[in-house]
């Protein structure tokens, strides 16, 4: 979902006219709140001034900037620095005319249509758009907790001190050593992401650790793009056979990680079989965010549901929810599709304010996906809204057969894909 050129335009080329129109806005202007400043809350507060410039913005965020993850995977092989995946909320503030709150969002007044905050704010909205992503089951796995997470066990999900404390770990193990990769089941964020993670750190102990190995544990019996590692595992990392750098069990053998047994650096997995490594990335399952089951957002479901038509939360009209911690399969849970839900529900409450009929959405979702730096692949879907649902309409994936040249220009495609989505998200 895509504004059009015209819109950008018209918003930059009023310049000293949009200014005034901001310094003028009246207190009795409309009032949006936005919870959670990651990539669906960011994209919900630019565009939404970019249709609208007499709507009051607020983002609520505890925390002074954001760092991307796409992109922090290649922070584990240090070919990107974090410092270029971490972005402030000036430009929004500055050139979108948006009030950043730095504070935690606690609680909300359905009835009288105000969010509380933990500094004891009581923000009054018209609408209220809440992106705060997923929250993280660590318990799920017997044996690991949020404290063993930002410890010794990082499960580096949500991109941050976890990954660098995860590259650490493993560019430090001793010569031959052993990394287990636990990957979640579905619904989670960025499915082709843990096999992306074992192809870049196995590129990299390639060069500094021969004999290291990575073996992942998975808690589902395939995965996105399973052919296209998988034939780029026995390319590079001599996968299926004894010699192999990347091992990887799927649940129907057992491969799923029950139990860590932390003192001893040891994980059982359903077949019941102990597995001691030296370093131990679990990726916790996922469900919606604590803020939206707090506020029975989920109505007692993993998942917030919400109409599938414009984003409204299934409990109240006025709450929409984006991003990560919705319902809306089948789209996937990436940035991309969050940043397009944002830009739909953007269009959908300027078109309450305006009184225009918003049309039908067309979102699309474009995965680039990576097992090398020299390696990238692309899977694109389309979504509608078609007889009172989400339908996948569409879906492309590069063809396995790639030739290198092909391959090396969809790894370049997908690093510039992600400069540039930081700057449309944020700038
Ligand atoms: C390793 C990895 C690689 C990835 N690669 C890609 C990729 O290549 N392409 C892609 O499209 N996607 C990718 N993703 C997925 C993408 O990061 C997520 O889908 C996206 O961030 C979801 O956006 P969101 O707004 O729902 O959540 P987030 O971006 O996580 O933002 C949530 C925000 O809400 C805030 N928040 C939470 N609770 C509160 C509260 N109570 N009050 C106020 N604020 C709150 C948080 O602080 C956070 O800033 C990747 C993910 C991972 C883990």
């Amino acid at each position: 979902m895509l504004l059009s050129r015209r819109d950008v335009i018209k918003l930059f080329s009023a310049g000293p006219m949009l200014l005034g129109a901001l310094s003028a806005r009246a207190s009795t202007a409309p009032k949006l709140v936005i919870v959670g400043g990651g990539i669906g809350g960011a994209a919900m507060a630019k565009y939404m001034r970019i249709l609208n410039s007499s709507i009051q913005i607020t983002l609520v965020e505890p925390n002074p900037s954001y760092i991307f993850c796409p992109g922090s995977n290649e922070v584990l092989n240090d070919s990107v620095p974090i410092q270029d995946l971490t972005v402030t909320y000036d430009t929004l503030r500055q050139r979108y005319d948006i009030k950043i709150l730095q504070d935690r969002a606690t609680t909300i007044d359905y009835s009288r249509k105000r969010l509380h905050t933990a500094q004891g704010e009581k923000l009054p909205y018209d609408w209220l758009v809440v992106s705060t992503g997923p929250d993280f089951v660590c318990e799920a796995v017997d044996g690991y907790n949020p404290q063993l997470a930002q410890g010794d066990f990082p499960h580096a999900w949500k991109a941050g001190p976890q990954t660098l404390k995860l590259k650490k770990l493993y560019q430090n193990m001793p010569a031959g050593g052993t990394v287990v990769i636990s990957a979640p089941p579905m619904p989670y964020r960025c499915p082709p992401a843990p096999y992306e993670r074992a192809s870049f750190m196995a590129e990299w102990l390639k060069i500094h650790n021969p004999t290291a190995k990575i073996l992942i544990l998975d808690s589902k019996s395939n995965f996105t793009l399973q052919p296209h590692y998988e034939a780029f595992w026995r390319e590079h990392f001599n996968y299926g056979t004894p010699q192999a750098m990347i091992e990887w069990v799927g649940s129907h053998a057992g491969g799923t990680v029950q139990t860590l047994d932390a003192a001893n650096r040891t994980v059982i997995t359903s077949a019941g079989e102990r597995i001691k490594a030296d370093v131990i990335n679990i990726i916790p399952p996922e469900r919606a965010s604590a803020f939206a089951r707090n506020n029975d957002l989920n109505l007692g479901q993993a998942w917030v549901p919400i109409h599938p038509y414009d984003f409204r939360s299934q409990k109240d009209p006025a709450v929409f929810v984006i991003g990560d911690t919705s319902e809306a399969s089948p789209m996937v849970k990436t940035g991309y599709m969050a940043s397009n839900q944002a830009k739909w529900v953007a269009q959908i409450i300027h078109a309450e304010i305006t009184g225009k009929d918003p049309g039908y959405p067309l979102w699309t979702n474009n995965c680039v996906a990576m097992a090398g730096e020299d390696f990238g692949m692309t899977i694109t879907a389309t979504f509608r809204f078609h007889k009172g649902r989400i339908e996948l309409q569409q879906t492309l994936q590069s063809p396995l057969q790639d030739n290198p040249q092909l391959h090396a220009l969809r790894a370049s495609v997908a690093r510039n894909w992600q400069r540039t989505f930081r700057r449309d998200i944020f700038e």
